[in-house]
């Protein structure tokens, strides 16, 4: 039995999800804008899935704007969504450890023109709420912020920045993506105008999610077609897709609160183990604000690319703290933001626990993992 402890970068489809996705694909395959009886089934199971998701995360079912995941939530705020807010203002704020899906999109919009101020965050991952304040100008349009960073599972201060933010006067969108199923998000209680997600990091299928965002006013789509979500973007929606993310998102809210606090344990006994068994082994990031599911320990002297192999071969997936660019090996912008060394941050790992995963996981991945990383040690590539 393999160890699945990759949860960031993708979750084990829910076997509720599964069977509600089948019977849709089998039985449920109306198009929502139909008027007869197939199509008004397939709506109906679309609005019931708009409802469930509202519900975990604290908005009006018009207010959900379901999208191909949360790449195309984050352009859709950054694009047009942005630019209806923006009128003569072309200046936006963010951080200097966003998910590529926010990074990229504002590189674009720089190369257009606008300006961008990244806020720096601390060595433990954070950031000072009054640093980001302190960047708004009265050109600014945006606040985007990512909520739980994907790589060192840090949990921004979130509710604060709102608050710092909305004083200024300017809406704050935010990357809420890991933190669904993993702590309470409410956007009308956190004071966000925005916020983007994605069914497949809690126990959905891949390849659709939403933008949280206020119905009215309209902005123009990011895909033009037909009427579809209010006219804010266009094609038929996937529908089975849409059913799963609403059967995750009901699972979410009826788990959660038990769900946190049990990762929450295993994850510190995993962490406990390593300090315990492992020399020179460093987490990464705040422990304190942190997602119950997620440990970036840095391994020092140690290849993460080869640990990572190492473990593959043993059954365990993890992930490395670098991204695998045309051949190189990069490591990770959110590592060296936090001023860790190029060779420290290739000596990161990433361990994200989640559904499935239990005690004699653990305890099976501390019984490997010293000697796997003497050995990978040893081989001194690092
Ligand atoms: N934002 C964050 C924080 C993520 O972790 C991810 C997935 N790696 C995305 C956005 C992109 O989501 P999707 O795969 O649904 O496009």
């Amino acid at each position: 039995m393999r160890i699945y402890l990759d949860h960031n970068a993708t979750t084990p489809v829910r076997s509720e999800v599964a069977d509600a996705m089948a019977a849709t694909l089998r039985e449920g395959f109306g198009n929502p804008s139909s008027v007869h009886a197939e199509g008004a089934a397939a709506r109906a199971a679309v609005e019931r899935a708009r409802e469930s998701l509202a519900a975990l995360v604290g908005c009006t079912p018009r207010e959900v704007l379901f999208t191909a995941g949360a790449t195309e939530a984050n352009n859709t705020a950054l694009g047009p969504w942005l630019q209806s807010l923006a009128g003569e203002r072309r200046h936006v704020v963010s951080s200097n450890v966003e998910h590529p899906s926010v990074e990229e999109p504002l590189a674009a919009l720089e190369r257009s023109g606008w300006r961008v101020t990244r806020v720096p965050v601390a060595a433990d991952g954070l950031l000072d709420p009054a640093a980001v304040a302190a960047a708004i100008r009265p050109d600014t349009v945006l606040v985007t912020l990512l909520w739980a960073n994907n790589e060192t599972g840090v949990v921004q201060p979130m509710a604060r920045l709102a608050e710092l933010v909305r004083e200024r006067g300017v809406p704050l969108h935010a990357d809420a993506t890991q933190c669904l199923g993993k702590l309470p998000v409410d956007l009308q209680r956190t004071g966000l105008a925005a916020l983007s997600l994605s069914a497949h990091k809690l126990g959905g299928p891949k390849g659709v999610g939403a933008l949280v965002v206020r119905a009215e006013p309209a902005f123009e789509p990011l895909l033009r077609g037909g009427p579809q979500e209010r006219r804010r973007r266009g094609g038929t929606e996937n529908v089975p897709g849409i059913v799963g993310l609403g059967v995750a998102a009901a699972l979410a809210a009826r788990e959660l609160p038990l769900r946190a606090l049990e990762t929450a344990r295993l994850r510190d006994g995993l962490w406990d183990g390593i300090a315990a068994k492992i020399p020179r082994a460093r987490r990464n990031g705040s422990a304190t604000h942190v997602l119950c599911n997620t440990l970036n320990v840095e391994f020092a002297d140690v290849a993460g690319e080869l640990l990572l192999q190492a473990l593959d071969l043993e059954g365990i997936a993890v992930s490395a703290g670098a991204a695998c660019a045309s051949g190189a090996i990069e490591p990770s912008h959110v590592l060296l933001a936090m001023g860790r060394s190029p060779r420290q941050a290739r000596a990161a790992l990433r361990f994200s626990l989640g559904h499935g995963v239990d005690d004699g996981q653990i305890e099976r991945v501390l019984t490997r993992l010293p000697d796997l990383v003497e050995r990978v040690r040893a081989a001194g590539d690092a």
